[in-house]
């Protein structure tokens, strides 16, 4: 047996490195240091988003920076990019653009939310700590459309489709399917 035999195998022993934005930071390290991160974060691999969602697609980039603030820990967190999710109307994709600037103060306890200043928002980061992609995801969960439609019903994908021969009630019917989608979205979103 060569040496090329024993080696090859290693590299499948490799772990792969996690990606920068999973990483715990320690933010009151970062909030004195006054520390910039760039990210690139895949919108499939945030677990809240995807759960909230019935598909979601897509990268958002940007940048946070990290200081402090009226006794808080704030991070200024920009991002674009775009989403791909799933119009609820035709359930075929459709493209959402997303485009933020928010300033965040970081808490340690929910119970501190109440003393964040109006033009901050709270997000938790238990233990002092929190990755980029929970701050991009917290900021996701509330710029993004939780019953996700194409603008126009037009451009939605039944609406051009020709039916097939035999089909007409399955079309008929398409519209009142759509109707009770977004009750049961806003349902899952209350018992949050
Ligand atoms: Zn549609």
């Amino acid at each position: 047996m060569g040496v090329f035999d024993l080696e090859a195998p290693r590299t499948y022993y490799t772990r792969p490195m996690s990606p920068p934005w999973s990483k715990p930071l320690d933010i009151d390290r970062l909030a004195d240091g006054e520390a910039d991160i760039d990210f690139a974060v895949p919108l499939a691999e945030l677990p809240r988003l995807r759960s909230q969602l019935a598909s979601v697609d897509g990268m958002v980039r940007g940048r946070v920076h990290f200081t402090r603030e009226s006794g808080f820990i704030v991070a200024d967190l920009t991002l674009s990019g775009a989403a791909t999710l799933a119009c609820q109307r035709c359930l075929q994709e459709m493209t959402e653009p997303v485009e933020s600037s928010v300033r965040v103060a970081l808490i340690s306890a929910e119970a501190d939310a109440s003393a964040v200043p109006e033009h901050l928002e709270p997000v938790l980061a238990s233990g002092g700590r929190i990755t980029v992609g929970e701050l991009v995801e917290e900021e996701l969960l509330l710029a993004l459309p939780i019953v996700p439609l194409h603008g126009q019903q037009s451009d939605c994908a039944f609406a051009v489709t020709e039916p097939a021969k035999g089909d007409a009630i399955q079309v008929t019917e398409t519209p009142e399917q759509t109707t009770q989608k977004p009750f049961a979205q806003l349902d899952k979103l209350l018992k949050r």
